[in-house]
């Protein structure tokens, strides 16, 4: 896992990957997902990855990218 994004023209702030991963994910100032700063995902655990994984799985809208 290289880098994830959160498309914000394509997330609705439902909260899922927040409430899902908090060690990743946050709520910006706009009330929408975004990735937290410093978050190193080449050397992220795995136990950690496969979460990040189910978030993007889960996300409604499909905002969250993987690069
Ligand atoms: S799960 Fe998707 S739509 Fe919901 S807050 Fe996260 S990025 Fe936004």
């Amino acid at each position: 896992m290289k880098k994830v994004i959160v498309d914000k023209n394509k997330c609705i702030g439902c909260g899922a990957c927040v409430g899902l991963v908090d060690e990743v994910f946050e709520f910006g100032d706009d009330s929408l997902a975004q990735v937290k700063n410093n978050i190193n995902f080449e050397n992220m655990k795995e136990e950690l990855v496969e979460e990040v994984q189910d978030a993007i799985e889960g996300c409604p809208t499909g905002a969250i990218e993987e690069k």
